[in-house]
């Protein structure tokens, strides 16, 4: 890792922290992919990681069909002036099987009905006019006009969904559309999520003099659940060093990955490092951004953990640019980083040594897109994020004039 690992006298761009382009790597290089998989059917697969390559052994559609309501035809019996007219052989709605059309007649037919053997194009409704048995229609009319060709959606034999997709509506639907009720899917991850602070009480219950309500577990917990993850939701743990391992124990019997936050300081009531230590190993990160500047990773028994700062802007920013992909990659999943767009940012600032993640608003008015960061971006104020739509990226050492275009990643990018 860069990085003199110096607070003094280096000369070094960012003394005594870790870069978080290295603090990303390195803890991705930890990741191991789970092997365990599970078949669920569709309607319990959704945001999971698929396991295996899906095939497709139907056609999509099925069979040639009409893409409109009206009148299926043979265009050679479209004969005489602009217009003829057909008797009606017979009525074709969606889901029958029809009889071959009979030559020099018309079938009505609706959307998404099979097409009659000998029909080779559909005129739609509102260009007919049907009169008792008879039909007059016009006679510009193109072979293969309205038809949607037997698998112009999906031929069969094809894949259709890569192993590693992470499965949202659009992906239940195209599997639902070639039959596929079950899919393989990577075993959830089960995280377990800690909540560290004496100075916290749960909401609903009474905020007795310097107390705070937890806040970070609800984001937390909301976040692993939208990745489609398991949770073990292990509460409020106290600052001491028993209470802390007795809850880091828990976690590695019952989970997967354990995130926490709160307590990776080293300040006397910070006992994070010591009862992961104590039962694992640990790497303390003092990383150049902000907010989320402590990051820790380590093991508990083997199991991995992630301690979050306690701050709940920063644990909502750490956990988007750090324990995501993280935990992605280790779900299996092909798409670990969110897409990022790129505009110009109402900001004048000096060049800063630490990367910062601004909450911030992407807004569009009269067609020009601009980001505009929220006034308050203390690593306490969450209330930041209701305002803010996402977050922009600020690079390190680089003095910021309005105007300059930076990334920005959408909150519906990383929330699920
Ligand atoms: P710590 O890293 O434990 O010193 O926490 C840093 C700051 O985050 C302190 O102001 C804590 O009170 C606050 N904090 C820690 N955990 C939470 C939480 N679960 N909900 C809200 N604020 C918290
Ligand atoms: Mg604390």
């Amino acid at each position: 890792m860069r990085g003199c690992g110096t607070d003094d006298g280096c000369g070094c761009e960012s003394p005594g922290l870790t870069r978080f382009e290295d603090a990303l790597e390195n803890l991705l290089s930890y990741a191991e992919k789970v092997t365990a998989t599970v078949t669920v059917p569709l309607n319990q697969a959704l945001g999971k990681v698929l396991a295996e390559d899906q095939c497709s052994v139907v056609n999509v559609p099925p069979n040639d069909n009409s893409a409109m309501d009206g009148y299926g035809v043979n265009v050679a019996d479209l004969v005489g002036g602009d217009r003829c007219q057909l008797s009606i052989s017979q009525r074709v709605p969606a889901g029958a099987d029809p009889q071959p059309l009979k030559p020099g007649t018309a079938a009505r037919i609706f959307t998404g009905a099979k097409i009659p053997e000998g029909c080779n194009a559909v005129i739609k409704q509102e260009d007919c006019e049907a009169l008792g048995g008879v039909v007059d229609l016009p006679t510009a009319v193109k072979d293969g006009q309205n038809i949607r060709l037997l698998g112009q959606d999906i031929e069969a034999g094809a894949v259709i969904m890569a192993a590693g997709t992470r499965l949202q509506p659009h992906h239940l639907g195209v599997l639902a559309s070639v039959g596929i009720a079950e899919v393989a899917i990577y075993q959830p991850l089960k995280i377990a999520v800690l909540s560290t602070g004496d100075e916290l009480v749960e909401p609903g219950d009474e905020l007795a003099p310097g107390q705070i309500y937890n806040s970070n577990r609800y984001t937390l917990t909301g976040l692993v659940q939208g990745l489609g993850m398991e949770l073990v939701d292990l509460g409020i743990v106290a600052d001491t060093a028993e209470a802390t391992e007795e809850a880091l124990l828990r976690a590695a019997s019952e989970a997967d990955v354990i995130v926490s936050s709160g307590g990776v300081s080293v300040g006397e009531e910070d006992h994070i490092k010591g009862a992961v230590e104590k039962l694992g190993s640990l790497n303390l990160w003092r990383m150049a951004i902000k907010p989320g500047k402590p990051f820790a990773y380590g093991n508990v028994q083997g199991k991995p953990f992630l301690g979050l700062p306690g701050n709940p802007a920063a644990v909502l920013v750490s956990f988007n640019i750090l324990a995501r992909p993280y935990l992605l990659k280790m779900q299996g999943a092909d798409e670990i980083f969110p897409i990022s767009y790129r505009a110009p940012i109402i900001l004048n600032r000096k060049a800063q040594i630490r990367k910062e993640f601004m909450r911030a608003r992407m807004v569009q008015e009269q067609g020009q897109v601009r980001i505009e960061p929220y006034s308050n971006q203390s690593s306490g104020v969450l209330s930041s994020a209701v305002w803010a739509n996402g977050y922009a990226i600020i690079p390190a050492n680089t003095e910021i004039n309005e105007g300059l275009e930076v990334e920005f990643v959408s909150f519906a990018e990383v929330m699920s």
